[in-house]
């Protein structure tokens, strides 16, 4: 087991930091911190400290760690690679559950399917299944998440979305029971899969169909061209927004003058406008208040009620 942070002694009772009983009841390989910066693990870098930070080893970990918060009465969120979350300056009250360790990272190839745990990088996925010649999977080329994230958001590029390509989940729920659900058991909607609202991802298999690696690779570099074409490269956790029915958000928020608008270290991109940047210094402040003025234009000038994509999480 892992602690850092300013861990003096043995707890004996639970009036302790969580931190310390955590790191005594978990596996020894088990990572746990305590006042964990969060902004060095989101795209955006923005926003405070965990009150604890655990990697569980494996599932039992996991198990361990969810039914602790519970009997505890302690707030938790599973992150995965920070890449559609923001984290408010004052930082998260309660438990951020990583799932970064080997077990939950492992792709195994069995024929035309991955199984892939739910810390796997999407490149990895769409790496992997290049050199195996399988293709369908090359859209999460550049969608800088993990699977879990991937599968909570319904993850989307290039006209496909996760949900096309999954065959099964396994999930925990909040007692830390473990169920394999097929795709057709599981309601998914633009961008968000709602079960996973309250169950955690562990990982998931997805069908792929054989293909020649030139024909993978071909499709993966033209998507790759297309969104280097679009994507700024400053810090940010992707689209802001969630496209409404009529106009993509970021031609709307174009439209309305926001390129290029800046509030503190926050602005909307040139390249994109929908992606809020970090200019360098942004503070989460700076973000949701430039967020809240585009909504505020969006809905005065057009009438449409545009709903954040980003995951928004912690305190003032
Ligand atoms: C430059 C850039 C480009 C992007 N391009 C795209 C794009 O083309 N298409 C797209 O859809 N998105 C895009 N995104 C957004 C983001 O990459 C995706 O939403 C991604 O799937 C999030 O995965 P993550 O691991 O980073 O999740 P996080 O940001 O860590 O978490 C997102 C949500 O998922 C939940 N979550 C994480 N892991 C689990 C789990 N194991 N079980 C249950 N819930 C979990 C979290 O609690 C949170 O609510 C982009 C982001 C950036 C910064």
């Amino acid at each position: 087991m892992t602690i850092t942070g300013d861990i003096m002694e043995v707890p004996k009772s639970s009036s302790v930091n969580p931190a310390v009983e955590l790191a005594r009841i978990l596996s020894a390989a088990a990572v746990v911190r305590r006042d964990e910066p969060l902004a060095k693990r989101t795209t955006l870098r923005v926003g405070g400290p965990a009150d604890v930070y655990v990697e569980p080893a494996n599932e039992s970990d996991l198990a361990v760690t969810v039914e602790f918060c519970h009997a505890r009465g302690l707030s938790f969120f599973v992150m995965g690679r920070g890449s559609n979350l923001l984290v408010r300056d004052g930082g998260f009250r309660g438990v951020v559950i990583c799932l970064a360790s080997q077990d939950f990272s492992r792709v195994e190839i069995e024929g035309e399917r991955l199984r892939c745990g739910a810390g796997v990088k999407l490149k990895q996925v769409a790496v992997d299944a290049k050199r195996a010649g399988l293709a369908g999977v090359e859209f999460l080329e550049g969608i800088p998440g993990s699977v879990g994230g991937a599968l909570r958001m319904n993850a989307g590029a290039m006209g496909g979305q996760m949900f096309d390509v999954i065959e099964s989940v396994r999930v925990m729920d909040r007692a830390g029971q473990v169920r394999e659900l097929t795709v057709a058991e599981i309601p998914v909607e633009y961008r968000c899969c709602p079960l996973l609202k309250d169950h955690i991802a562990l990982g998931a298999v997805f069908r792929c169909r054989a293909a020649t690696r030139a024909e993978v690779e071909q499709r993966m570099n033209t998507f790759s061209e297309k969104r280097w074409e679009s994507q700024p490269s400053m810090p940010s956790a992707g689209c802001m927004f969630k496209n409404p029915a009529t106009i993509p958000a970021g031609k709307l928020i174009e439209e309305l003058g926001f390129k290029e608008k800046r509030v503190g270290g926050a602005m909307v991109s040139k390249e994109h406008g929908n992606f809020i940047v970090n200019t360098g210094n942004a503070t989460a402040h700076d973000v949701l208040e430039l967020a809240a003025l585009i909504k505020a234009r969006a809905w005065s000038e057009r009438k449409i009620e545009l709903q954040t994509e980003v995951e928004i999480v912690g305190v003032d």
